[in-house]
């Protein structure tokens, strides 16, 4: 056996001897949900447990309270492994970010033997509020990544996918200003601002014929009015414009938000409106870490598909790392290809069996791939190459051949048709 191997084998065993340990943080942050921003509990929990295992904790990591990071060993390369923790408003973990977590705690754990032995130092990132706020998007920015040479995680899905695809997405907050009135007796008097959104909604329903397939537009309305006996002088919507690619997303914001200054217009109420602080980019997958993966994940006995580009997407802050830092997300199978994630059903399974097994497997195989990359400086430095070509499959299924990346492997990874729910994300 060579030496790899047996750091491979090494790394499986503690994963299996942690088993009980990584699957008990799972169910803990999935029976205590906590939306973006106030994962107390959750980054409490996993900060405790990775110091009781000898790692180094920083708290209140980029300003942000809920996040963190931990790390263990020396110089370089930095490996992170990133842990997500925010659950869904009323839904709880419907995107399975307990698991997220788990799996990057007991690849850290694991991997430690490896940094005792060849050096370089493995980080738990902690990154908080994917689902609202896009966190990671801030992390980027304040720095939060600028010492990490590759970084990791794995999201539980529906089918084992090494190179998701994902949707560019920005967030727009709208309010309408009317005026109240007597809704029957002097409704005149009055300037509707609920009108006013449904006009935009009326408006965006007839901009959806003339988009690309793959764009995205929806909203809620978050207030619309008192009683029904009172003109609505308020009304306030958020909504969610994304596209396939960046530049195309520019253009649908301002088709957007024409339909919103139309509808102003025609009813009367005044606009205001906000564009999200940060938006979320498009995953760039790292085809040699995600070749190492699938081949790693393959070994445990999960087929790994490639993506359907025919399938629904969603959109993921990590797409922000992805910019920065050769990035990895791939998708774990924890429930049947059609329930669907953000749904009650997904939040079962992601504390189910299935879950804990796509758990343990997402962790050993994240693991398995940092053993190839603190073993072999060449496959590290063609990973880095890769940072470097645009190699991120888009919805419409083009994408560049990265660098160092063999037509086969790419091809195998980025084409081919599944039947598989790709759908993730926020
Ligand atoms: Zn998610």
């Amino acid at each position: 056996m060579g030496k790899r191997e047996e750091l491979k084998n090494q790394v499986l065993e503690e994963i299996e001897a942690h088993r009980a340990e990584l699957i008990d943080l799972s169910l803990k942050i999935h029976a205590n949900p906590e939306i973006g921003l106030q994962e107390v509990k959750a980054s409490g929990w996993l900060t405790e447990y990775l110091r009781r295992k000898g790692f180094a904790v920083e708290r209140d990591f980029c300003q942000l309270p809920t996040a963190f990071k931990a790390s263990y060993g020396e110089g370089k390369p930095a490996i992170a492994f990133l842990a997500e923790y925010d659950a869904l408003p009323k839904l709880g973990h419907a995107c399975g970010h307990n698991i997220i977590a788990a799996a990057a705690v007991g690849a850290a754990i694991a991997i430690k033997s490896v940094v005792n032995q060849r050096g370089g130092r493995v980080l738990v990132i902690g990154t908080p509020g994917e689902e609202l706020y896009g966190c990671k998007a801030t992390m980027v920015e304040r720095g939060g990544f600028a010492e990490v040479d590759v970084a990791m995680m794995v999201h539980p899905g529906t089918e084992n996918v090494a190179t998701p695809i994902t949707l560019a997405c920005s967030s727009l907050e709208v309010e309408f200003f009317g005026k109240a009135a007597h809704a029957a007796a002097y409704p005149d008097e009055g300037i509707n601002a609920l009108e006013a959104l449904i006009l935009a909604f009326s408006n965006i329903n007839s901009l959806r014929q003339h988009i690309r397939e793959k764009s995205r537009i929806h909203g809620i309305i978050t207030a619309g009015g008192e009683a029904a006996n009172i003109v609505p002088a308020y009304s306030r919507a958020i909504f969610l414009v994304r596209a396939g690619d960046e530049e195309y997303l520019k253009e649908l914001k301002e088709k957007v938000l024409n339909c919103f200054i139309a509808a102003s217009l025609a009813s009367g109420a005044r606009l205001e409106y906000k564009w999200g602080e940060v938006s979320y980019a498009l995953l760039r997958n790292n085809l040699v870490l995600a070749q190492l993966f699938a081949q790693n994940m393959e070994s445990l006995g999960r087929k790994v598909y490639p993506p359907d580009p025919l399938r629904g997407f969603g959109s993921t802050d990590m797409g922000n790392v992805s910019q920065v830092v050769p990035s990895l997300q791939p998708m774990v199978a924890i429930a049947p290809h059609q329930v669907s994630e953000h749904s009650p059903e997904f939040a079962a399974a992601a504390a189910s069996e299935t879950g804990h097994q796509g758990l343990l497997d997402g962790a050993k195989a994240l693991a398995l791939t940092a053993v190839d990359l603190l073993t072999n400086p060449e496959i590290l430095a063609r990973v880095k190459e890769g940072l470097l070509s645009n190699n991120t499959p888009s919805p419409g299924g083009r994408g560049v051949r990265g660098r160092g990346n063999s037509p086969s492997s790419f091809d195998r990874l980025r084409t081919g048709s599944n039947l598989s729910r790709q759908g993730r994300g926020i």
